[in-house]
């Protein structure tokens, strides 16, 4: 499967899907995960600092026949490791552990107290070659007019909570206006809620012989939004990647956008800082 890719506003471009790591803590679990993404197509991952299984990605990639070229890696700075230095050491770090040299994709992970130095550190480093990309994870209008205007280089993607549950048409807006690239956190709402009972989603499931799962993604996908959902059962890692081919007529798309509750399922990026 040719996986679609997003342009960034440097000239880079990301695969529309990866695979999310996050509370992937069992090693025994984590290993094979990642080699039946791989077999399914996978080749872009999202894991972070805060998760403590970036060098367990990288023992991964490392046992695979993949090159390191072929794969687009993404990690992100934590809270604790705000600031130029910090911010500088903490990159340092996440590099040894994943077994690489560069980075695709670096992300402030919330926008904590000191977020105009840790991007400076994260320009810096970007400059010197060391991360192809960076950008920010919840990230709010304010957040970013913020940065923005004091800083020198634009984010190229924001990664933030979206799925048909809470669909933050506003940011989202305002990121397609920025040229920020927008990537959906959570893209199943972690199945919370009832989403995978919900009746307007089985029923154009059932119509496109689909699963909610795959009708959840391939909205998030004709949204122009790039998607990390997360699973450590084969079955699912591939039925998550099997969505390209079929399509959501816009008459369904509109339903869907009908589903949004205005409901975080975790804390707004406000209460972070
Ligand atoms: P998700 O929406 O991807 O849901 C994952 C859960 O849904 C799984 O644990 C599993 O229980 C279930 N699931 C997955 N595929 C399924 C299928 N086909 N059928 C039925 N159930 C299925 O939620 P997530 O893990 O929170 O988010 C995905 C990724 O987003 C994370 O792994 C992480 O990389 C990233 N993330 C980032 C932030 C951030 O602050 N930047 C926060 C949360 C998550």
């Amino acid at each position: 499967t040719d996986v679609p890719e997003i342009a960034f506003n440097n000239g880079e471009t990301i695969p529309q899907i990866g695979l999310g790591v996050f509370l992937m803590k069992d090693k025994d679990a984590f290993m094979p995960a990642i080699q039946w993404a791989i077999d399914a197509g996978y080749r872009h991952f999202d894991t972070a600092a805060f998760y403590g299984n970036e060098q367990w990605l990288g023992e991964a990639l490392k046992k695979s026949d993949l090159k390191r070229e072929d794969v687009f890696l993404t990690s992100k700075v934590w809270n604790s490791d705000h600031g130029y230095e910090e911010t500088k050491e903490a990159f340092e770090k996440t590099l040894s552990k994943l077994g690489t040299d560069y980075l695709d994709l670096y992300l402030i992970h919330w926008p904590a107290d000191n977020y105009i130095e840790t991007w400076k550190a994260m320009e810096e480093l970007y400059k010197a070659g060391k991360i192809k990309s960076i950008g920010v994870s919840n990230f709010k209008e304010h957040h970013l007019d913020d940065l923005m205007e004091h800083t020198e280089i634009k984010p190229v993607i924001d990664q933030i909570e979206t799925h048909p549950y809470f669909q933050q048409s506003d940011l989202v807006k305002y990121l397609h206006d920025h040229e920020i690239a927008h990537e959906a956190w959570s893209p199943l709402g972690r199945g919370s809620d009832g989403i995978f009972e919900d009746a307007v989603l089985k029923d154009i499931a059932a119509k496109h012989h689909k699963t909610v799962a795959q009708v959840i993604l391939r909205w998030h996908l004709q949204r122009q939004t790039v998607i990390i959902p997360k699973s450590t059962h084969k079955e699912r890692i591939e039925e998550n990647f099997n969505i390209f081919d079929f399509e959501l007529t816009n008459e369904e798309m509109n339903k869907i956008a009908t589903l949004d509750t205005g409901k975080r399922i975790y804390g707004d990026p406000d209460d972070k800082e």
